[in-house]
């Protein structure tokens, strides 16, 4: 209760979750005889699952704590769980509900597929929807309409759930709860159907020829001190937890404000001050007890940009491609004088320019982090599990940080100067990019497939790519960097179906291939 109303806060929650947890441990082999062939008594029960090909489940965790803390029952099936498995559990469990996660953008495809399968297989049980990549629209449009028969509702974050399920589950409050989700997501949709149509987009060939423009007579692009691979086997934990950027570590914890003002905040500072405190903790216990390995690899090579493509190249002569990344251009309409309708292609000098260079990279602090949780579970501490997971994630942005800064200064070579400052990394002012595949300048996943080959990313660090890209272990980062001195992010935003044409045929897919790793951006109704 205090926490829904903003007077407790989440790790508080967590926390006190292992005092009751623990405190009731030497009741259950009491309980568990007690309750031999019956069911026990509790709020209700609700299956959790993140879905097929993706790996992330911080917040799933965290809601699952949440709700635990409020007498539910909850059956975390984990990770990567395919549709079918989550509704036989479903229906062996004999569930209230079932609540899906996920952290990337394919896997809003998958959840449809979920509540499509729902539909077919009968079920009538409530469907939650949760996670980084999911959103009120998103399921008012994509995933609600695809399981009539059932409730769907999104669930912004740990906060609300509780406040949803038990609406949900409460004989007398279910029906206006649901009634008034139906209205709702009615009118989302109604407002998603309006703002299709205005969204003017401009033709292909337009938008390339407004593209970023570089004069390539008078810019030299830096060559690297080396071309091809390099790994790392084993980053020194302790450097990393010097490049930790804290704020998003706080934001995991649904505590929202800049580090270090954080700490001192009227509203959230206490508890802040003590979530850092355990924090360092536990950093502490992870680099002096080795719990993790921190393994990185990172890639040079002679590249020109080919249209909206970059090729890379096997040799400095550039007769051998050795790979091909394709990016995608902004299509939003702009007046003359605007800025430049503009692809990631356009920070690479054209075939025929002078000689030009790409960098690519992919690093983990996740090997380790799997058994480091299931160590803290099962000892009933979900608090440390995820304590310490959420540290592994920082972990990894602080791998991405420090090798970034290591090829600025040294392996590319083309800042050897700058200075070493942390708010100076964290607001990314250097010079240079490090676009992830899956991010607003590159929104397909399936660009990680080329650069993990090219990398040798899987033999190398020992992360892999699952069928919807996500990278395994779930605390890794990977991407392509930019050396041009006007480099920088943007969102490509929505795209129209000429492009879209124009890219399946660049990648050698089917115009529906297409459409279905591009749907979070289509500036259309497939099909329609
Ligand atoms: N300091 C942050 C860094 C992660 S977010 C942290 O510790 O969490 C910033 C990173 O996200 C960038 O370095 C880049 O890799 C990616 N990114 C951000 N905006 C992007 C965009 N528009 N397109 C592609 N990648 C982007």
């Amino acid at each position: 209760d205090l926490f829904g109303a903003g007077k407790m806060f989440l790790p508080q929650v967590v926390k006190s979750a292992r005092v009751m947890k623990q405190g009731v441990a030497w009741l259950l082999p009491f309980m568990e005889a007690e309750s031999a062939g019956q069911e026990r008594q509790s709020a209700g029960k609700i299956l959790m699952a993140t879905v097929k090909g993706d790996v992330h489940d911080i917040g799933k965790n965290i809601v699952g704590v949440v709700l635990q803390c409020n007498n539910y029952e909850v059956f975390d099936l984990g990770v990567m769980v395919p549709a079918d498995r989550i509704l036989d559990e479903a229906e062996r469990l004999k569930v209230d509900m079932v609540g899906l996660s996920g952290l990337i953008t394919p896997s809003l495809d998958e959840m449809v597929f979920v509540a499509s399968e729902m539909e077919r297989r009968g079920f009538r049980m409530p469907l939650l929807i949760g996670g980084a990549t999911t959103s009120k629209t998103h399921t008012a449009v994509k995933i609600a309409p695809a399981y009539p028969s059932g409730s769907t509702t999104y669930v912004l974050d740990a906060s609300r759930a509780v406040g949803v399920v038990s609406a949900l589950l409460s004989p007398t409050e279910r029906d206006r709860f649901t009634a008034e989700t139906v209205a709702d997501y009615a009118r989302v949709r109604e407002q998603f159907a309006r703002g299709q149509d205005n969204r003017g987009r401009m033709s292909l060939a337009d938008a390339r020829r407004r593209a970023f423009a570089t004069d390539w007579s008078r810019t030299v692009p830096p060559k690297p001190s080396f071309t091809g691979l390099r790994t790392f086997e084993d980053w020194d934990l302790s450097d990393l937890a010097e490049h930790i950027d804290w704020t998003p570590f706080f934001a995991s914890w649904q505590l929202f404000g800049r580090y270090p003002a954080i700490l001192e905040d009227d509203l959230v500072g206490q508890a802040a001050r003590d979530l850092y405190a355990d924090a360092r903790r536990m950093l502490d216990r992870m680099i002096q007890g080795r719990w993790l390995t921190a393994k990185a690899t990172v890639g040079f090579w002679p590249a020109q940009a080919e249209g909206d493509d970059i090729l890379v190249f096997a040799d400095e002569a550039r007769t051998q491609v050795a790979g091909r990344f394709h990016t995608l251009r902004q299509q939003m309409v702009r007046t003359e004088g605007d800025r430049a309708n503009l692809a990631l292609s356009d920070f690479i000098a054209p075939v025929g320019g002078p000689p030009d260079w790409l960098g690519g990279f992919a690093v983990t602090a996740g090997h380790g982090e799997i058994e480091m949780a299931e160590r803290f579970r099962r000892d009933g501490d979900d608090y440390s599990a995820i304590l310490a997971t959420s540290l592994a994630d920082r972990l990894a942005e602080a791998l991405a940080e420090a090798l970034h800064r290591r090829v600025r200064t040294e392996l590319w070579g083309y800042a050897p100067d700058e200075v070493f400052d942390i708010e100076f990394l964290i607001g990314e002012r250097y010079r240079g990019i490090r676009p992830a595949a899956g991010y607003p300048a590159q929104p397909d996943h399936t660009e990680k497939a080329e650069l993990f080959r090219l990398l040798e990313a899987t033999r190398r660090t020992g992360i892999t790519l699952t069928e919807s890209f996500a990278m395994d272990p779930p605390s890794s980062v990977s991407g392509l960097y930019f050396s041009h001195p006007e480099s920088h992010y943007f969102g490509v935003g929505r795209i129209d179906r000429d492009q879209v044409e124009d890219y399946a045929r660049r990648k050698g897919w089917d115009l529906a291939t297409a459409e279905r790793w591009l749907a979070p951006i289509l500036n259309y109704a497939p099909g329609g």
